[in-house]
């Protein structure tokens, strides 16, 4: 009997792992064909540099993935819970990094009595335009402080230092920006907090690999061009997943546990391959790309219901005993959902997998041009292919190694 149940347990715990470490962001399967296909979207100066790299374009496809293991600052990137900041369409939220965390930033100053105070943050009431927030000194009496000023304070004391482990603040800083308001003599410490960050960073994420990847091409470093137009290819194709937007991300507060991986991998994997159609035309340059960031994100967003109102439909409704199937997988057997269960959630859907699929392909075809073109269009035909390096290779057996380890470093989400 306990060699029975050992084994039960032991084989669910395989189910458990292999499910597990197959239920990435648009699996790896659908991850490494959007980046190959994108391939095909660029105009012929560039087509020629990008096929001479298509596999390393491809392999590269969940390099972002394999880091969450290895960083705790990896894991945001790769999603935005709107729905913890409001409502669609969500014309309040701040569409840039640094007003998002100037509204969502608590400050504290710890004073002489050892008494730690909140100063900025945002809970406290906030003013429009020139007028931030307001510092209360005690009940009754609080000070204005203009929003120019606390912008200013708020860039070269806590956002130039978005990586360092604490957000310290000096207290001569404080008496320089606020010392003819606020009473500060007994200043010990003060420090920021970040109550935005776990909840998701990806359009600003996209930003900043944006004009990385500009700065690429405007070096012609290939390694770089490369390694992050792969990586770009990972994070846009994210944000075109809708249940990257949600903090219901694996259906976890609907009772709906597994269906991002259902979404996202399982469909992907079953069908893309010989019924999705890929062609999606040229690249085009795209004016304003912070808009077209949000533009994918709040459309990923009003997708959400019919993702998950459909599947719960679904499970209430198809065939119970033919929802789940057992299928090998290099010689090992996991639990998945069904084929023809997974082709009736597609075609309920009406092929929005396919359609977000296929969006992703040519935006980041959009994209890879769009860095091109602002970066003067540099000449690619004598840039050859990459090689990796002694240490680079090193580097990714280094990453491999975490990811196989399989500890994620920060908060978990549906990958
Ligand atoms: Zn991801």
């Amino acid at each position: 009997m306990r060699k029975f149940s050992i084994a039960i347990v032991s084989l669910l715990s395989l189910l458990f792992l292999v499910t597990a470490f197959t239920s990435v962001d648009w699996g790896f399967y659908g991850h490494r064909k959007i980046n190959r296909m994108a391939v095909f979207t660029l105009p012929p100066d560039m087509m020629v540099f990008y096929k001479k790299n298509i596999e390393y374009i491809t392999d590269h496809a969940v390099d972002p993935d394999k880091r969450r293991y290895a960083t705790k600052h990896e894991a945001v990137r790769h999603y935005i819970d709107l729905d913890h900041w409001g409502a669609y369409p969500f014309e309040d939220f701040p569409r840039t990094q640094l007003a998002v965390l100037m509204e969502y930033t608590d400050i504290f100053i710890v004073n002489q009595k050892n008494d730690t105070i909140q100063l900025f943050g945002h809970q406290l009431k906030k003013e429009e335009n020139e007028i931030y927030l307001k510092y209360q000194i005690s009940k009754k009496k609080s000070v204005v402080v203009p929003k120019k000023t606390y912008r200013s304070f708020f860039y070269n004391n806590i956002f130039s230092s978005y990586y360092e482990d604490e957000w310290l603040i000096d207290c001569d800083s404080m008496q320089q920006y606020f010392g003819d308001q606020i009473e500060l003599d007994g200043c010990q410490k003060v420090f920021g907090v970040d109550t935005f960050s776990e909840y998701g960073v990806l359009p600003f994420h996209l930003v900043r690999m944006q004009n990385k990847l500009t700065t690429a091409f405007k070096r012609r470093n290939i390694k770089s061009i490369l390694r992050l137009s792969a990586e770009m290819g990972h994070y846009i194709g994210d944000a075109h997943v809708p249940l990257h937007t949600t903090e219901n991300y694996n259906g976890q507060l609907t009772n709906q546990n597994g269906i991002h991986a259902f979404w996202e991998s399982r469909i992907t994997v079953l069908f893309a391959e010989k019924e999705y159609d890929f062609f999606v035309g040229k690249a085009e340059y795209i004016e304003k790309k912070n808009d077209f960031f949000w533009d994918v994100i709040l459309t990923s967003h009003s997708l959400l219901d019919s993702v998950l109102n459909i599947e719960k439909e679904m499970v209430q409704t198809f065939p119970e005993d033919q929802q789940f199937c057992f299928d090998d997988r290099n010689g090992r057997t996991i639990r998945t959902q069904c084929r023809e269960f997974a082709k009736a959630y597609s075609d309920r859907m009406q092929g929005m997998v396919e359609d977000r699929m296929a969006a992703t392909v040519y935006a980041l075809g959009s994209l890879w041009y769009t860095a091109w073109v602002d970066a003067g269009q540099p000449d690619l035909s004598n840039l050859g292919k990459n090689n990796l390096s002694k240490e680079e290779q090193k580097e990714l057996e280094e990453l491999e190694n975490a990811f196989r380890k399989g500890e994620i470093k920060g908060r978990v989400h549906g990958n």
